[in-house]
């Protein structure tokens, strides 16, 4: 056990907040834990799981002598969120935040904190499907990446607890400029996200022609569209929103690329297909042996039915 900082607040009390709240509890990082949240909903049902040593009804008292305080609230929100909490906020604690984008929130969130108060932003690559206060487990960051992304000229002490923190939380850390993890993102998660969300828009629509078969006959495939389509509407709208510029540069390539695979069907360019179908799959090996999956079918989840 080792305590990294005496006072954490949890700002937002959702999916990410409370996977951390039970991570920090697990490894002992932190002496005590307030949280909040803007709806008295989620307050009340925090209270009543335990979610932070104390839940407190305005921001201000929550962050309160803190050392760190986690912003966990939509990347669209973290602006309003730190100018509510900066006037409330100690000299010399950290501000960190969990935003699936970062350049955005830099430039949002920063310019509302005071000098003296530290500034190191961060995103955990790992989360699920669920969201709010009930969703969040310990094991969830463990063994996965969490990029923190210094801004300029930042105290190396706070960088460093800050590393620290996501290492006691399980994580592996790297760190990243912002531009390039918007960019990484957009790639790895946030453009699949936005094709998932378009096939099973798609397949919603011939339903209707098909009655139930789609649902019906899913496979694996299609399943695993769902699940990343069932992801929160308002966290995945402000990623967009604010990873614009990568976002649609990756998708123009993406169309790009779809348009060339769909005039080889039509031509019956079967050379070409299968030379791409082969180059994709080179890449999935290349992972394995990087070690960052797993050889077992089905990603080792048994028979895809
Ligand atoms: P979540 O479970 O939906 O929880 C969001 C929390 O933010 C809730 O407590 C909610 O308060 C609060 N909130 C929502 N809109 C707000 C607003 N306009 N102003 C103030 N508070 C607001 O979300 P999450 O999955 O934990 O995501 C939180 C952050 O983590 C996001 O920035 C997301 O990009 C990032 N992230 C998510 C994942 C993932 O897979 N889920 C992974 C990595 C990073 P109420 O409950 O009171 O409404």
């Amino acid at each position: 056990m080792t305590v990294i900082y005496n006072r954490v607040a949890l700002i937002g009390l959702g999916h990410i907040a409370s996977s951390m709240f039970w991570g920090i509890k697990r490894a002992g990082l932190a002496g005590e834990i307030t949280g909040y949240a803007r709806s008295a909903e989620t307050r009340e049902i925090a209270r009543d799981i335990g979610l932070c040593d104390r839940v407190c009804d305005s921001a201000a008292e929550a962050v309160e002598d803190a050392d760190l305080v986690v912003l966990c609230v939509p990347v669209g929100a973290m602006g309003a969120v730190a100018a509510e909490v900066a006037p409330a906020m100690k000299p010399g604690a950290t501000v960190t935040d969990v935003g699936s984008v970062k350049r955005h929130v830099i430039d949002t969130v920063g310019p509302h904190l005071p000098q003296g108060v530290h500034f190191i932003p961060a995103h955990p690559l790992a989360g699920t499907e669920h969201s709010g206060p009930r969703s969040g487990f310990a094991e969830l960051f463990d063994n996965r990446w969490c990029l923190i992304v210094p801004v300029e000229g930042s105290d190396p002490d706070a960088i460093d607890r800050v590393v620290r923190l996501w290492q006691g939380l399980g994580s592996n850390v790297d760190q990243m400029d912002a531009d390039h993890h918007d960019l990484v993102l957009a790639v790895t998660s946030h453009a699949p996200h936005l094709i998932a969300y378009t096939m099973v828009g798609v397949a919603d629509d011939l339903r209707r022609v098909t009655d139930s078969e789609v649902i019906k006959y899913s496979a694996a495939g299609f399943r695993d569209f769902t699940r990343i389509a069932a992801s929160d509407p308002t966290m995945w709208r402000d990623v967009f929103l604010s990873n614009k510029d990568a976002t649609l540069e990756i998708l123009g390539r993406f169309t790009e690329e779809l348009f060339a695979l769909q005039r080889a069907i039509r031509t019956g360019d079967g050379a070409h297909l299968h030379e791409y179908f082969t180059r994709t799959r080179a890449i999935r090996r290349g992972i394995i042996e990087a070690g960052q999956d797993t050889d077992a079918p089905n990603f080792g989840r048994g028979a895809a039915r």
